[in-house]
């Protein structure tokens, strides 16, 4: 503990001492990155492999957006939604075609999009499903990870996350994750909408089984449900595709996106969706002052062009296959199991040998910044600009770090 406190400078002291405690951070102080690398108050550089919860899938300061953001900043930054800005078009444009869907709605935060996607899930099965005003349930899973609002706790099984913040919104039907028993179950003449991650990135990398998602496609389609895929995570390339849905050859009806929408630089979050499902909002009924704002939309234009190239999903999928095979190779080495996709892996640790916080700790010490899910399960996610040496790098640290 004595260490731990020389280790500790007077900058993690500061940054503790006037916050809520909403967070756990790592005592690491980062003042500059590029790329896959951060660099701390006291120049030490460390290989992000977090990347912001997916956030830096193009990992820090990525030319192309960071030009795309400056040069906004000297155009124009804010309008609201009241007027029409010259970005706003060809951002909704790209995004939608990028999604193969009709129309986008843009937000802020991941918890917008998923506000959204139930609020016009709930709408569509009053105005278009008929079902009786005020009657409408969403079928969610068990170990989701939806975002913190007072209605997305609600249907949280963390208890973390949801005690003490009721009451809680009524609506949601909670089944076991990968269980289609239990989802065909679930849904009756009132249900509306399927949301679920296509890999449950919080509970820690949690991949279903493979007819899971092509069974709910099923079942959505056959009960007149919408299915909505959570891909805030999971999407934009974190994967290995575009989106995690893909490689199982599922496209739902709406697809709520986040977290890398916004380049790294600014919150963008979108839901995309065809016209009969997104076409029952009307004025008023739905909104933001930020959303769609001319800073997001030219950054995040840029994002769905670095995507629609396809070079970060194959370097995802190409590069993923080296970091999943460098990480079985731990397998009884202190690890217990690997999962994952593309350049996204959840590690569980053998409980005996040490918590992922002290896995993360260590790692950090060693150059590495990761996270803990829970317990002893750790996520790693690097930048998709991460190279092969560097893979091999994050994987040796991990190795050490299990080793002792
Ligand atoms: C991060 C996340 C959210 C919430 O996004 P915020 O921007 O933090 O509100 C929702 N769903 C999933 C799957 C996420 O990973």
């Amino acid at each position: 503990m004595i260490e731990d406190m020389l280790r500790t400078p007077a900058a993690v002291q500061d940054a503790e001492r006037h916050t809520a405690h909403n967070y756990h951070p790592l005592p690491v102080v980062i003042s500059s990155a590029e790329g896959a690398w951060v660099t701390d108050v006291d120049g030490k550089r460390y290989l992000d492999c977090l990347a912001g919860y997916s956030a830096l899938n193009f990992g820090h300061r990525h030319p192309t957006l960071i030009a795309a953001a400056h040069a906004q900043l000297d155009k124009l930054t804010l309008t609201s939604r009241a007027f029409i800005h010259d970005q706003f078009a060809d951002f909704c444009r790209e995004l939608a075609a990028l999604c193969g869907k009709d129309l986008v709605l843009p937000m802020n935060t991941g918890a917008e999009a998923v506000e959204t996607g139930i609020k016009v899930a709930r709408k569509w099965g009053y105005q278009v499903k008929g079902v009786p005003a005020g009657q409408a349930n969403i079928v969610v899973a068990e170990g989701n990870f939806h975002g913190r609002t007072t209605t997305i706790v609600s249907f949280s099984t963390d208890s973390d996350a949801r005690a003490d913040f009721g009451p809680y919104t009524p609506g949601f039907r909670i089944v076991p994750y990968g269980d289609l028993d239990a989802l065909t179950e679930a849904i009756d003449e009132h249900t509306v909408a399927v949301l679920l991650e296509p890999i449950q990135g919080e509970q820690g990398v949690v991949v279903p089984p493979e007819d899971y998602l092509p069974g709910v496609r099923r079942l959505c389609t056959e009960r007149n449900v919408l299915f909505i895929a959570d891909e805030i995570q999971s999407g934009l390339g974190r994967t290995g595709t575009t989106f995690a849905c893909e490689q199982e050859g599922v496209v739902p009806d709406m697809y709520l996106l986040g977290k890398a929408l916004g380049g790294g630089i600014v919150p963008v979050s979108a839901v995309a969706a065809d016209s009969d499902v997104l076409g029952v909002l009307q004025p008023g009924q739905h909104g933001s002052t930020f959303g769609g704002n001319p800073l997001a939309c030219a950054v995040a234009t840029e994002v769905v062009r670095l995507l629609a190239t396809g070079e970060f999903q194959r370097r995802s999928a190409e590069l993923g296959e080296r970091l999943q095979a460098g990480l079985r190779d731990l397998i009884g080495k202190g690890l217990v199991e690997v999962r994952g996709r593309g350049l996204w892996a959840g590690l569980d640790i053998d409980p005996a040998l040490m918590s992922g916080r002290e896995a993360c700790e260590r790692l950090m010490e060693r150059g590495v910044l990761a996270k803990d899910t829970h317990g002893s399960t750790i996520r790693l996610a690097p930048p998709l600009v991460i190279t092969e040496e560097e893979i091999d790098h994050a994987v040796a640290q991990v190795a050490a770090v299990l080793a002792g």
